[in-house]
């Protein structure tokens, strides 16, 4: 699985855990990416996007179930 973001590009961060005696390990920090459904050029697509472009509004989310039956109203 790809840990990136398929608006903003935010990746995987590499560092060290380090001990109180200094022991360094290498370890991973992932994105909080979440799958979505959303609009992209009017069409719906799943894509995988960090919660930092979904706070921010950069993800428009597209909408599930039927749609309301408009009631014609009667003269
Ligand atoms: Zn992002």
């Amino acid at each position: 699985m790809a840990y990136r973001c398929d608006i903003c590009g935010k990746g995987k961060l590499y560092g060290n855990n380090v001990s109180h005696a200094n022991n360094k390990v290498k370890r991973v920090w992932f994105p909080n990416l979440q799958r979505v459904r959303a609009l992209v050029d009017g069409r719906v697509t799943n894509l995988l996007a960090c919660t930092g472009c979904l706070n921010a509004g950069k993800v428009q989310k597209a909408a599930r179930g039927r749609r309301k039956r408009v009631v014609a109203a009667v003269a």
